[in-house]
């Protein structure tokens, strides 16, 4: 199902029901390489949701965390209060702000083709820490990228993905007053009429995963196994009830 609908199904105000088994499909970042995505979806009509880096996409500006292929150095970036993080990637050749020769992001043409298919929502403007933002910083990015997809795609834009799953309840507070219905964190689990919309929980899968990771994942198996798993090396710990 379609975020909206879920929005809508799990709304008092609406008689409609959340299906059984309803899977919604989200997409961070807005790669390009996304839009390799589009016939698949067309032809097989399935409703997703690609949250965009608003002043990224459309322009040949890079993810700053791309900038390092060395994941170590990236978790150091990302644990950096955000103004620390800007600085040491400006020392090492990175802005926000530059454009490169290459372009990572979709282009402007492509959201235009995709948007009948795909609901395009913000991932805030240049992807930072939130919390690890000022506050005045983490309005912006939050408030910009609502503003910025609406004026320049033609979007409407109601949710809000956590860069990196990160959020506090100064995040909330923001995604409310700006007019957000919900936030989707990087908080593994599953979701029903009773979850907190600013904290939507997912089930992260890898880009190369095969559908067997598919099934396993989305149907909680996975979660049972590990479980399963930590209770047989750990007498301790108990299965979820
Ligand atoms: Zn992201």
């Amino acid at each position: 199902m379609s975020l909206s609908d879920f929005l809508a199904a799990r709304s008092s105000q609406t008689t409609q029901r959340l299906p059984p088994k309803a899977l919604i499909i989200t997409f961070d970042d807005g790669h390009r390489s996304n839009y390799a995505l589009t016939s698949v979806i067309q032809r097989h009509r399935i409703p997703i949701t690609i949250f965009l880096c608003s002043g990224i996409v459309g322009t040949h500006r890079h993810y700053w965390w791309l900038h390092t292929n060395d994941s170590g150095e990236r978790q150091a970036l990302k644990a950096l209060p955000d103004a620390q993080r800007v600085q040491t990637l400006l020392r090492k050749g990175h802005a926000d702000g530059r454009e490169y020769e290459t372009r990572q992001s979709l282009s402007r043409d492509e959201i235009e083709e995709m948007k009948s298919a795909v609901d395009f929502q913000s991932h805030t403007v240049f992807h930072p820490i939130l919390p690890a933002c000022s506050t005045e910083r983490a309005r912006w990015e939050v408030v910009e990228s609502k503003e910025a997809l609406e004026r320049e795609h033609g979007l409407k834009i109601y949710a809000l993905a956590y860069p990196n799953g990160d959020y506090s309840d100064r995040e909330i507070g923001l995604l409310q007053n700006a007019g957000y219905t919900c936030g989707l964190t990087s908080d593994a689990g599953f979701n029903d009429s009773e979850t907190d919309p600013f904290r939507l929980r997912r089930v992260a899968l890898p880009d190369d995963a095969g559908v067997n990771e598919v099934i396993v994942k989305t149907s909680g198996l996975w979660t049972f196994l590990k479980a399963f798993g930590s209770r047989s090396t750990n007498p301790r710990r108990h299965l979820p009830s």
